[in-house]
């Protein structure tokens, strides 16, 4: 093999190693900043399902309609305005 070729290939190796390297880093970094938007990027953890007691459709939490139920100071989610809008009927009819 030509002697040139083989230094090309350890350059490209050598950035292939520091683009694999500096990735990790800059990863590493986020999480320590700022971990929400971070787990959001893997696709991962943040988003916790909760279910939509009206429709039983399972909604992420961070995209969820919240509704803070003033008895029992709990908070209910739904996926929807519509499904918040039809619980608060709901509970009202109970009573
Ligand atoms: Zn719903």
């Amino acid at each position: 093999m030509h002697p040139i070729k083989l230094i090309i290939i350890a350059i490209l190796l050598y950035l292939g190693y520091r683009l694999l390297t500096s990735n990790r880093r800059k990863r590493l970094n986020k999480n320590t900043n700022n971990s929400a938007s971070d787990t959001k990027a893997d696709g991962v953890i943040e988003d916790v399902l909760v279910e939509d007691p009206i429709c039983h459709k399972l909604v992420p939490k961070q995209q969820a309609v919240r509704l803070k139920l003033k008895d029992t100071d709990t908070i209910v989610y739904f996926c929807s305005e519509k499904c918040c809008n039809l619980f608060v009927t709901q509970e009202g009819e109970k009573k």
